[in-house]
């Protein structure tokens, strides 16, 4: 797979996903742009991945935020190719009626609205570009597997599918190619229990999944760059689990 000349777009492209997946586009040749509120975090990252890389401060739960990212990446970059729509937060945790609504909110705000504001730009400038491809990442708690504690974050996921399916079926004749990715427990700390350590939750995972371990995040990375390439060329609307088989 090669991205030589493309223009690709991260969200919470400093964090942990992101920043691999960032990572994985400035190697196969993209110049990638990172998204996220935290101008320092986004320097870091841009610094890491090298001078293919640059970043943008956006609230994907702001519309005029997410047009202005799209924007930005077109007018300094000359185009906006693959857009990775993976800004997200886990939130509240805890029975259903323990969640308070603002919690909810938050959850619901990042997850679902900030990928549907994300593509709306995105498709916009795209559709006019005369096409490109979308990668959302949700998560296997949503559509696909089954965690007690977590129903905000399980219902935002669950909607990132769907929301994925719907997006695709309307825009696949715009040119803009559109899938999910649905990573499983990854190694970054989102996937840490409260006060767990990353040896315990090892130790955890020894037994809790199939695999017996987390995901690398290289491994959701280049999953994404397999659904963003021409090599998925015929691939619409679909969600790929990457998740060593907790729900096979
Ligand atoms: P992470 O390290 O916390 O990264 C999340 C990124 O999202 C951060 O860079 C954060 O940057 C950004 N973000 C949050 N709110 C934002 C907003 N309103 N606007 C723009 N950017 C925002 O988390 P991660 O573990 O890499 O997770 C990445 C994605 O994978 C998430 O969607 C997560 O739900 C999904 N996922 C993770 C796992 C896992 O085990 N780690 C499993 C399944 C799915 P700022 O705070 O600077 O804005």
């Amino acid at each position: 797979m090669t991205f030589d000349g493309s223009i690709a777009l991260v969200t919470g492209g400093a964090g942990g996903i992101g920043r691999a997946i960032a990572r994985a586009f400035a190697r196969d040749g993209a110049t990638v742009v990172l998204a996220g509120r935290d101008a320092t975090a986004l320097a870091d990252a841009v610094k890491e991945i090298g001078p293919c890389a640059d970043h943008v401060v956006a609230d994907v739960t702001d519309t005029s935020s997410a047009a202005r990212m799209v924007e930005t990446v077109a007018a300094r970059h000359g185009g906006l190719h693959v857009a990775v729509n993976n800004a997200g937060i886990l939130g509240a945790t805890g029975p259903l009626a323990d969640v308070d609504e603002a919690a909810w909110d938050d959850v619901l705000a990042v997850n679902l609205t900030g990928v549907f504001l994300s593509m709306k730009h995105e498709i916009a400038y795209m559709r006019g570009q005369g096409g490109g491809t979308i990668v959302n990442i949700a998560s296997n708690i949503g559509a696909h597997g089954r965690r007690p504690g977590l129903a905000a974050y399980a219902a935002s996921k669950a909607a990132v599918s769907a929301l994925t399916r719907a997006a695709a079926l309307d825009h696949i004749a715009d040119g803009v190619r559109i899938n999910a990715v649905s990573p499983g427990a990854s190694d970054t700390p989102m996937s840490l229990l409260p006060g767990e350590t990353r040896a315990q939750r090892a130790e955890r995972m020894r037994t809790a999944a199939p695999s017996g371990r987390v995901a690398d995040t290289s491994e959701v990375a280049e999953t994404v760059l397999w659904l963003a390439s021409d090599a998925s060329g015929h691939v619409v609307g679909h969600d790929l689990v990457v998740d060593g088989g907790a729900t096979a």
